[in-house]
C-alpha cells in the first residue's frame, strides 16, 4: 500500500471489531494510554453526534450529501453502511498516523475490515468477542442511552457482527477489561516484531556478520 512504502518500518494498520458493547471503545483507550506508537484513526459518518462526543475527536460528523462527495473524491480507505448511516476510514487519517511515525489503530466493523484487507493484506485483524449474549444486552442496557428498540436491534446486529468473527488473525474473549487491554498489547507488541516489518534491520545485520 503506497502509504506506508515510503517508511522504515512499515507502520500497522490494527484492526478492532466487535459488537458494540462488547467493549472494544474502552479497550481502544487503554491500549492507548499504555503505548504512545499507537494512534487512532478518527473516522467520517453521517449518524448524529451523541452526548458526550466530540467533533474531530470521536468522528468527523459530515452530511450524506458531503460523505457521497467524499467517496466520489476517492477519500476513504473503505467504507460502509452500519445501522443505517455511512462510516468511513479516511485516507488523510491513516497517511497522517503513519507519516508521524505511529501504527493506527481502526475501530471498524466486518465489512471495513474485509475492504481493507483487499486494499492492505499486511493489516492486523483483532476481534473482541463479549462473554456471553447475556452481558452483552446488560452492558447495552447500562449505557442508559438507547431505547428498548435500539437495543433490540443492537442485539440482532451484534450476532451478525459476530459471525465474522472467524475472519480475524486474533480473538478475544474480554472477561475483563485489563486483561483484554494486556492481551491486545501482547498481539500489537509481537506483530511489530516481524521479520517482514523489520526489513530496515538489513543493514545492521550486513554490519553484525560482515
Ligand atoms: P458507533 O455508531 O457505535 O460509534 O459505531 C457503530 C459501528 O460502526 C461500530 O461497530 C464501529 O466499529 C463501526 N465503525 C466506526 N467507524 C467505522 C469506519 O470508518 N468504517 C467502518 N466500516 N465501520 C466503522
Amino acid at each position: 500500500m503506497e502509504v506506508t512504502s515510503a517508511f522504515k518500518r512499515r507502520g500497522l494498520l490494527f484492526v478492532l471489531s466487535s459488537p458494540s458493547g462488547a467493549g472494544k471503545s474502552t479497550i481502544a483507550r487503554m491500549l492507548m494510554a499504555s503505548d504512545d506508537g499507537i494512534a487512532m484513526s478518527v473516522s467520517a459518518t453521517t449518524r448524529p453526534m451523541r452526548p458526550g462526543e466530540l467533533a474531530g475527536r470521536d468522528y468527523h460528523f459530515v452530511s450524506t450529501e458531503r460523505f457521497e462527495e467524499m467517496v466520489a473524491a476517492g477519500e476513504f480507505l473503505e467504507w460502509a453502511h452500519v445501522f443505517g448511516h455511512r462510516y468511513g476510514t479516511l485516507k488523510r487519517e491513516v497517511r497522517q498516523t503513519i507519516e508521524g511515525g505511529r501504527d493506527v489503530l481502526l475501530d471498524i466493523d466486518w465489512q471495513g475490515t474485509q475492504q481493507l484487507k483487499q486494499v492492505d493484506p499486511d493489516i492486523v485483524r483483532v476481534f473482541i468477542l463479549p462473554p456471553s449474549m447475556e452481558e452483552l444486552e446488560r452492558r447495552l442496557r447500562n449505557r442508559g442511552t438507547d431505547s428498548e428498540d435500539v437495543i433490540a436491534r443492537r442485539m440482532e446486529r451484534a450476532a451478525a457482527e459476530i459471525s465474522h468473527w472467524a475472519e480475524y488473525d486474533y480473538v478475544l474473549i474480554n472477561n475483563n477489561a485489563e486483561k483484554c487491554r494486556e492481551l491486545v498489547h501482547n498481539i500489537l507488541k509481537a506483530e511489530r516484531l516481524k521479520a517482514t516489518r523489520r526489513v530496515f534491520l538489513h543493514d545492521f545485520v550486513r554490519e553484525l556478520i560482515g
